[in-house]
């Protein structure tokens, strides 16, 4: 693979980041990750918007503009003949001596970004649905921060692997906040679509936004609010949305069935809405 590294194009095995790196020391950093479909990028506005959110929250610089983002991320997907896949991009603070004070404002930033080649519309586990467990959300109360700080995410996930599950739904004062890397969402028996409103408790999901938008497209009633575990049992559907997994249904919680077990129709549609919308609009 070609991977870029501070202005440069190199083989992966040759690109070098300091060990006094802020973000290898401190987790002080940031990334985004977009989606190719087509050799082409979904949601670019939609991440470099989100991008300048973190860094500006950090006090972050970045020298690159959207237009320079942009033509890096392109290169990759040339460069490493990327037809489904993810970009990966990641700014730290840069390398500085080891202090928890912010080093000098000269500091130049580190800009890496990667692929992934990963086939996205045809996933096994949007086909049969995921399993989910609740945990206690045990994150930092900043989670509207896209920071590399993902220890205890990563923590949840195997512990969801653990119970034969494939992801965890985090639990803040009994309410789901989020999934471990995705936006969580339930149906109730009157068809509304629940997702958990925009605030510090989560990350404003790129995807999160633009299948709200296609749901009300299509009528759907939506309420952005906080939602219990015993709600998420009693739903008739429920799923999740991120950039790399698009929509995923969840069929079991702790456990036990939702709904029927199986896919829901609310889903499916999104699922497929979505797909299609974002096909027609990358660039
Ligand atoms: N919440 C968390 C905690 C995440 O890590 C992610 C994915 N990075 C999301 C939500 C979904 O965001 P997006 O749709 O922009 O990928």
């Amino acid at each position: 693979r070609t991977v870029y590294v501070n202005g440069a194009y190199v083989p992966e095995d040759q690109a070098k980041v300091s060990v006094f790196d802020r973000g290898f020391l401190f987790a002080d950093g940031v990334y985004e990750v977009t989606s190719v479909l087509d050799g082409k990028l979904i949601d670019f506005g939609g991440h470099c918007k989100r991008l300048r959110r973190s860094l500006g929250e950090l006090e972050m610089r970045l020298d690159l503009s959207d237009e320079d983002l942009l033509a890096i991320h392109r290169e990759l997907v040339a460069r490493n003949d990327i037809d489904e896949g993810m970009i990966y991009l990641q700014v730290t603070r840069g390398a500085a001596d080891r202090d928890f004070v912010f080093p000098p404002e000269d500091t130049p930033p580190t800009v890496v970004l990667f692929t992934q080649k990963k086939p996205l519309i045809e996933s096994a586990l949007a086909a049969r649905g995921q399993k989910v467990i609740t945990i206690e959300d045990k994150r930092w109360s900043r989670c509207d921060i896209k920071t590399v700080q993902l220890l205890y995410p990563s923590l949840a996930k195997m512990e969801a692997k653990a119970k034969g599950a494939d992801d965890a739904w985090l639990v803040r004062d009994g309410f789901v906040t989020e999934g471990s890397s995705n936006n969580a969402y339930i149906v109730t028996s009157d068809g509304t679509i629940v997702t958990r409103d925009i605030s510090s408790a989560i990350l404003s999901g790129i995807t999160r936004q633009a299948v709200l938008e296609c749901a009300r497209d299509l009528q759907m009633k939506i309420e952005e609010r906080p939602f219990s575990v015993e709600e998420a049992e009693n739903a008739v559907e429920a799923f999740s949305t991120s950039a790399s997994g698009f929509v995923v249904p969840a069929v079991e919680i702790d456990g036990k069935p939702i709904g029927d077990g199986k896919p829901g129709p609310v889903a499916t549609r999104l699922r497929s809405v979505y797909i299609e919308k974002m096909r027609q609009a990358a660039i």
